[in-house]
């Protein structure tokens, strides 16, 4: 293989590459764009669109496209050649800074709510600069904004640009009220693992559910699963292994820092973390991380799932959000640093962070929102639905002295001894590591761990983001009204904590007394997606994303409308997909074994006159009896779906998918994963569970 540091960021249109390669005034004003967020100077673009040129035909491109991200849990990319006729019948390889700045795909065959019907089809795509364009597959990518003709955003990269630009606006003048000169600009950073499942390619093209739902929709537990715990951090398979590397190398090459890989829980599942960036980019890296994912599994005969739930009975996958909010400066405003307690700075960072969650637990809960993380949420090893936030109890303490004015006494840092002399002692971290909190403070950093491994994590972080921002507004509000500057300050601080003290939890989010606690603390239980799309229209939501210029009230409408479209089509696909397999494929396969069965006890009893028949009696009698129960179920399932399917209003639909279809579902499920532990392996039409994980 090449010198890593040589093939890192080859394929990348980065910061040293610009550098070499446009005129020194050209690359200051362009980094000022990027890192300060300062609006583009338009005299640039064709400068750089050529540049951008030059270097992506060096790399192999002979096209260009808008790479963008519209409301469908996709990226999209339309590829144009460079090519450009001139006399002669000859062509020159040309890029315009037109063309870089602006692009003009047809929006009306992507998602668009109610959008659609009030504005025109018409689209435009617009160079986002903080994000490097890349080369791949021939084809120089640049990364935009997508929104309609009227400038409402059509994609989920818009909100978070507007959401960043927010914190940072808001960000930067509590820090001046604070006394730093410095500061310019507020940046959040964030750092996304990924899990995800493989699954051999063959076993996957024989499965009707992994093909068009991303997950199984049948299928009996393994004799064994995960309860070993034999998988987490084990040996990586030889095969996955090569997937692995072949992975790690390609993603280094698009300068995105792969750093952390290992087996996660559940057998067959995995997972992969980059070392952070700012949030933009990171995410926009998440998403080449997942399509880059698939592909090269492909090339190891292996298909990657990055459904939520892939299986039942074991864990699903998820994806951490690890955020934190720093300076141009170089400063982590969520260090605590040696003595929190006396940390103004970092005390005022954690209660806008505590207000924000806890006003907004209705939106965080929305944000990860989606059928396939319905199906992980609540379950093993994942966050419930219920939001609240682990500080540890270092933090918790510190919040309990400060509301109750007393003086916080400390745990000094203790020492790590493992006992063995030639091993060194050192300081342990002073808080426990906490697995079940859905929203858990490590460090320097919050991690959201309700996000669903397969989607986009911009939504989570836009509201994280104006949810916060909003909180220092209301913050800069009272300090500049201040009489006593420094009174103020402990008193907004010590009034934020008490008001929200209820949305701190250390203790085993997993429990269920948690439940019952947190509706006595009055915290939100959205337990279904359809639910928590409900809540954004309230009218405090809108409100605040139309205060920090996040969102407008009609794209709140036309993105609820989305959602719910959304969400009832990919049950729809799943009930139409377990419909389809128990009528073709599972139903008459039962049949069959039934008959041979039957066939069995016949030609037993033609052969010996006390023929003892007995045991195929027996399983003939409950498989009958269980294909009956299946049989009625599918067809109630069928009536409800097309039940569903006549709703007219998108909310009542959504709700039926989720109140009424669901349940069939799993009806029908538990009857077909009994028949099959009475059905003969030879007679099974589908691929087994023990198959799936373990065949890899
Ligand atoms: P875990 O123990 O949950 O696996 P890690 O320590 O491996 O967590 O880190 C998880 C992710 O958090 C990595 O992507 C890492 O780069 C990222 N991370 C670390 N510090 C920060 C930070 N200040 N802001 C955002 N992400 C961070
Ligand atoms: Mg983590």
């Amino acid at each position: 293989m090449k010198n890593i540091p040589d093939l890192f960021g080859s394929m990348v249109f980065n910061e040293e590459v610009m550098r070499r390669r446009l005129p020194q005034e050209v690359f200051e004003s362009l980094s000022r764009t990027i890192e300060e967020g300062k609006e583009i100077d338009p005299a640039i673009a064709d400068t750089v669109a050529n540049a951008m040129k030059e270097w992506a035909i060096e790399k192999g491109a002979t096209h260009y496209t808008h790479w963008f991200q519209p409301l469908n849990d996709i990226t999209a990319e339309k590829h144009e050649a460079f090519i450009d006729p001139v006399p002669g019948g000859k062509v020159v390889m040309e890029f315009s800074g037109k063309e870089l700045i602006k692009g003009e795909p047809d929006a009306s065959s992507f998602p668009s709510g109610g959008l659609r019907a009030t504005f025109e089809a018409r689209g435009y795509t617009a160079w986002d600069p903080a994000s490097y364009a890349f080369v791949k597959d021939g084809t120089l990518y640049i990364p935009t904004a997508f929104c309609s003709y009227t400038g409402e955003a059509l994609d989920t990269k818009t909100p978070l640009l507007r959401s960043l630009d927010a914190l940072s606006r808001e960000g930067v003048r509590l820090m001046r009220l604070l006394g730093d000169k410095e500061v310019k600009r507020i940046t959040t950073t964030i750092g996304i693992e990924q899990e995800y499942f493989l699954v051999d390619k063959e076993l996957y093209d024989s499965r009707k559910d992994l093909i068009f739902a991303g997950c199984t929709l049948f299928g009996a537990p393994a004799p064994k699963g995960q309860e070993l715990e034999d998988h987490y951090f084990g040996p990586i398979a030889t095969r996955v292994g090569e997937f692995m590397a072949e992975l790690d190398t390609e993603l280094w090459k698009l300068g995105i820092p792969a750093k952390t890989k290992h087996n996660e829980t559940a057998p067959a599942q995995h997972e992969l973390a980059p070392i952070y960036t700012t949030a933009n980019r990171s995410i926009d890296q998440n998403l080449l991380i997942m399509s880059y994912m698939k592909r090269i599994a492909e090339r190891h005969g292996l298909v990657c799932l990055l459904h939520e739930k892939p299986y039942a009975g074991v864990n699903g996958s998820g994806k951490h959000n690890n955020w934190s909010i720093g300076t141009d400066t170089g400063k982590n405003l969520l260090k605590p640093g040696k003595t929190p307690a006396e940390n103004k700075l970092f005390l005022l960072m954690l209660a806008a962070v505590l207000r924000a969650v806890d006003d907004y637990q209705d939106l965080l809960r929305l944000s990860v929102a989606h059928a396939g993380n319905d199906r992980r949420l609540g379950g093993l090893e994942a966050p419930p639905a219920v939001i609240s936030v682990f500080t540890g109890e270092d933090l918790e303490e510190v919040i309990d002295a400060i509301i109750n004015e007393k003086t916080y006494q400390g745990c000094a840092a203790s020492k790590m001894n493992f006992g063995i002399p030639s091993v060194p002692v050192f300081t342990k971290d002073t808080t426990d590591r906490n697995r079940t909190s859905p929203f858990a403070f490590t460090g320097n950093k919050f991690e959201f761990r309700m996000v669903g491994s397969s989607q986009n994590v911009s939504f989570p972080n836009v509201v994280l983001n104006t949810a916060v921002a909003d909180v220092f507004a209301d913050f800069s509000d009272r300090l500049e009204k201040a009489e006593d500057f420094d009174a103020t300050l402990k008193a907004i601080i010590k009034e934020t904590f008490a008001a929200h003290r209820r949305i701190v939890f250390n203790g085993n989010g997993y429990a269920a007394d948690w439940e019952k606690e947190a509706k006595r603390r009055g915290l939100s239980n959205l337990k279904n997606s359809v639910e928590a799309y409900r809540t954004f229209t309230a009218e405090k939501n809108i409100a605040l994303f139309e205060r920090q210029g996040v969102m407008s009230r009609t794209e709140i409408l036309s993105r609820q409308e989305i959602l719910f479209e959304h969400y009832a089509k990919i049950v729809h696909i799943e009930a139409g997909t377990m419909i389809e397999m128990a009528s073709r494929d599972i139903l008459p396969a039962v049949f069959s074994y039934e008959k041979d069965l039957a066939r069995n006890i016949e030609s037993i009893k033609n052969v010996l006159d006390d023929g003892d028949t007995m045991p195929e009696e027996e399983i003939l009698r409950s498989l009958t009896t269980e294909t009956g129960k299946a049989y009625r179920a599918l067809e109630e399932l069928k009536a409800a779906t097309d039940a569903a399917l006549a709703e007219k209003d998108v909310c009542e639909q959504a709700a039926a998918f989720a109140e009424k279809v669901l349940p069939l579902m799993s009806k029908l499920r538990a009857s077909v994963d009994k028949m099959e532990t009475m059905t003969a392996s030879y007679a099974w039409p589908l691929a087994t569970y023990g198959d799936l994980l373990f065949r890899l």
